[in-house]
């Protein structure tokens, strides 16, 4: 798809996807999956060698025991297993609580099975847990926390502390915690990602929703899984088979062989590479002028938008795109109504040309 930004040589900061090359042995499986004939449509739940893998993958890195048989969906992304989940384990009216800023997909697939997603803000700044506030927002409706860490757009990686936190309340109210695990590769500073179903009591009620699409630099290959206990497992195979019949078969096959053979440094420099190219980023907005708040985690970068002229931030953003060809999201994307009006996201996650280009570039705004 040609966007705008293309179309003036613009360089795309907004959309998150990291566009660095696709693993060797990830793309080699999947063309030799497609020149063997592996191209029709997989069981509900996805292969036996990718959910092996997957189940082998949260027990290496968290000690997370689930069955591959019984306890791994295949599902056709991030974004089609937390569907899935909505579908199968809540009802309309039920009230789920997410933390404010979020992603916006998130709160438009439980608005899709009319739940009501009720947003409990995280501290201006750190995005520092409130307890009491999440506290507070329970009501008899309360079905589930959704928990997005490492978190789209903040950045922010949830702390053990507060991840005992959030599964305490769980446990307290008898509620589902359904996570978004995606960007547990990318944690900065030697920090370490806190796998929420880990915490005594919450394997049983945790779903864990992840994926292969910012790992493997994949976006367009459409492929997540969800690792939760049996019981529920079942419903939401059905309701992904309903919606997508299957993931990708193919690319099932270079997910499975990037999970079965890309060694620990491989994850290790995804985060090294990333923690660099954030420091480029955070840097040069500094020299813009405006403020960045320094992710901990993920791939986006929250900045204040300073000397941009505009009266929202998606003037500001289309500002910025005039001045510099940088695009970046409006920060309102991820608020309630009335916030984050001051505040841009650029996704840091590109290839160094272009992500040096885009800095470049945003330098040269406060000397124009
Ligand atoms: N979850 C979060 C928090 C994201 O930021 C994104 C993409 O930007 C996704 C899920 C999408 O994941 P998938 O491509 O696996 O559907």
């Amino acid at each position: 798809m040609t966007t705008a930004c293309d179309a003036i040589g613009g360089i795309n900061l907004a959309q998150g996807v990291c566009d660095t090359p696709v693993p060797q042995p990830v793309e080699a499986e999947a063309f030799e999956a497609v020149r063997r004939g592996d191209n029709i449509y997989t069981r509900m739940d996805g292969i036996a060698r990718l959910r092996t893998a997957i189940a082998e993958k949260q027990q290496r890195d968290y000690g997370l025991d689930y069955d591959a048989q019984t306890e791994v969906l295949v599902a056709s992304g991030a974004t089609a297993g937390l569907h899935a989940a909505a579908m199968a384990l809540l009802n309309p009216g039920d009230e789920v609580i997410l933390f404010e800023p979020f992603y916006g997909y998130h709160v438009a697939t439980l608005k899709s099975q009319r739940v009501t997603p009720v947003l409990v803000a995280l501290a201006d700044g750190d995005f520092a847990l409130d307890v009491d506030a999440l506290r507070a927002a329970i009501t008899p409706r309360t079905r589930a926390i959704l928990l997005n860490t490492p978190a789209n757009p903040s950045g922010k990686v949830f702390t053990q502390a507060e991840t005992e936190a959030v599964a305490e309340v769980c446990l307290e109210h008898d509620l589902f915690l359904f996570t978004d695990e995606i960007y547990e590769y990318f944690v900065y500073d030697g920090d370490r990602h806190v796998a929420p179903a880990t915490l005594p009591g919450m394997r049983e009620r945790t779903i864990v929703i992840s994926g292969f699409s910012k790992t493997f630099s994949i976006t367009g290959w459409r492929l997540g899984y969800v690792t939760a206990d049996a019981r529920w497992m079942g419903a939401m195979a059905y309701f992904h088979d309903l919606t997508y019949v299957c993931a990708p078969a193919p690319f099932q096959h270079g997910a499975a062989a990037g999970l079965e053979q890309l060694p620990a440094s491989f994850y290790q420099q995804i985060a090294a590479d990333h923690q660099s190219k954030r420091e480029r980023i955070v840097s040069a907005l500094r020299e813009a002028g405006l403020t960045p708040t320094v992710p901990a985690g993920a791939y986006y970068v929250l900045a204040e938008t300073g000397p941009l002229a505009g009266a929202n931030a998606a003037e500001k953003a289309r500002t910025l795109l005039r001045e510099t060809g940088v695009a970046a999201v409006a920060g309102s994307a991820f608020f309630r109504k009335g916030r984050g009006e001051n505040l841009l996201r650029f996704c840091f996650a590109k290839q160094d040309a272009a992500l040096d280009e885009a800095c470049a570039r945003l330098r040269h705004l406060r000397c124009g």
